[in-house]
């Protein structure tokens, strides 16, 4: 599989070959390892971004090409963070048993479906479409690359659907695809929270201008401005598409396929 030599992990190449992909498309070829952290250190506050401005047409193959690095630099963040509570817990039953102390009990998780437990959802890649057609498309899409990846959660929240529905599916998301208007009705509700987002992609850039979508896509960037990364698709490089890479991005690196 064509996949392999672009370094995604094992569940990412394991869902590619389930969908039947064999070979990544030229933006997905470009844009994959240039949006992959520059070294494996992810989550240690140490590996290092680049921001990405590419221009590509719908059926290139673009919503994998964001899609995969961002999800695999979260299932490496993940991986981490779980072998760091894993080795605290180790060491604790080693530090009572030391000490003829009983063993340390597992922290218990708590059910997030049960109302009591409400806490706002807490992003850590946030994906920006235009339309809710695309937002569904895209977090389809995104469903079909985490199938093998446990613990990674998928929502989107997009107008026009209940609210109810989008909240509860929302809570332990990690990755969130939404159109502007709904993602700030609910920031605006405190159902979800920016200030965790590090990764953000703007999908379809040159639509969501059309759209009017340009004072939402201002507010956003402000309440994510901690992230690390940020992509910009657009189908073209027009000067207005210019001016909003330039209010959002730092030193972007240009991909043109
Ligand atoms: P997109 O341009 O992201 O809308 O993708 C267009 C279509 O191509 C989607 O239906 C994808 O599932 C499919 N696709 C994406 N990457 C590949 C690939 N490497 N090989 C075959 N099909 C792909």
């Amino acid at each position: 599989n064509g996949f392999v030599k672009l370094g995604l992990a094992a569940e990412l190449l394991r869902a590619v070959e389930d969908l039947g992909y064999t070979q990544p498309t030229l933006v997905q070829e470009k844009v994959i390892p240039l949006a992959l952290p520059s070294d494996d250190s992810a989550g240690q506050g140490a590996a290092s971004y680049t921001d990405l401005m590419v221009s590509s047409q719908t059926g290139s193959g673009k919503t994998a090409a964001f899609l995969l690095p961002v999800l695999h630099t979260l299932l490496t963040q993940q991986a981490q963070a779980e072998a760091r509570e894993r080795a605290d817990f180790d060491r604790a039953v080693a530090e009572a048993a030391a000490k003829g102390e009983p063993a340390p009990k597992r922290p218990k998780r708590k059910d997030p479906t049960n109302a009591r437990n409400f806490k706002a959802a807490t992003p850590g890649a946030l994906i920006l479409c235009p339309t809710r057609e695309l937002a569904q498309q895209v977090a389809h899409d995104a469903i079909g690359l985490v199938q093998h990846c446990r613990g990674l959660r998928i929502a989107s929240v997009v107008g026009g659907m209940p609210y109810q529905l989008q909240i509860a599916k929302l809570q332990n998301a990690n990755l969130v695809v939404a159109t502007p208007g709904r993602l700030l009705d609910l920031q605006r509700s405190m159902q979800i929270k920016l200030d965790q987002v590090q990764f953000l992609v703007v999908d379809e850039a040159d639509r969501m201008l059309d759209l009017g979508f340009s004072d939402d896509l201002a507010e956003i960037n402000q309440l994510t401005i901690e992230r690390r990364q940020t992509m910009m698709f657009s189908a073209t490089f027009a000067p207005r598409i210019q001016q909003l890479a330039a209010r959002v991005m730092r030193q972007p690196q240009k991909v043109q396929i």
